[in-house]
């Protein structure tokens, strides 16, 4: 059975790209790998919920240690980005790329993202991000298709999972 690392964002976002990797016959393991969070009350609450859903799926979450400075250091040459700019081009690039060496380092043959499954990001330009970090190992999928958005917020619902109000970095905040 072929191994693919699923970057999660958020537990919301979870259930509808686990689950169609499984029904694919694919073995899932999670990275909540996402130093773009801030408050650190914030990102331990979507990590909890990342959790939570991988527990009720029956898949292991891996997760780096929470570095936000690294992730700062990067992005904020576009703080004043509007949301869907270049700063986020970078943000989805920061996630993709650990996530690539974490799939490598434990022996993956895949990786992929939950970020698609969002109707607010665009999966074409998540999915270029991916193709140019590792085209061997970049599986581009487009998790909103479907209605993949629809089946996840429907779990999210009836599993009462945290669902938060902003995309994630202070930047989105205001
Ligand atoms: S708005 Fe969202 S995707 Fe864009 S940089 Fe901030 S956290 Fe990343």
């Amino acid at each position: 059975m072929k191994k693919v690392l699923l970057h999660i964002c958020c537990g919301v976002c979870a259930f509808a790209c686990i689950n169609y990797l499984k029904e694919a016959g694919f073995y899932v393991e999670g990275f909540f790998c996402n130093p773009n969070i801030m408050p650190n009350e914030e990102y331990i609450k979507r990590k909890d919920a990342a959790e939570k859903v991988c527990g009720i799926t029956s898949v292991k979450l891996n997760a780096p240690i929470y570095a936000p400075g690294n992730w700062d250091t990067v992005c904020s040459i576009y703080s004043n980005e509007p949301e869907g700019g270049r700063r986020c081009d970078l943000c989805y690039e920061f996630r993709l790329k650990e996530t690539f060496h974490k799939a490598m380092e434990l022996g993956f043959d895949f990786f992929t993202t939950t970020l698609s499954v969002s109707p607010h990001k665009k999966s074409k330009i998540i999915n270029e991000i991916g193709i140019k970090i590792a085209p061997a190992y970049f599986m581009a999928i487009d998790f909103k298709k479907n209605d993949g958005f629809k089946k996840t917020m429907e779990f999210a619902k009836t599993n009462n999972i945290y669902r938060q109000n902003y995309c994630g970095c202070a930047y989105s905040i205001r």
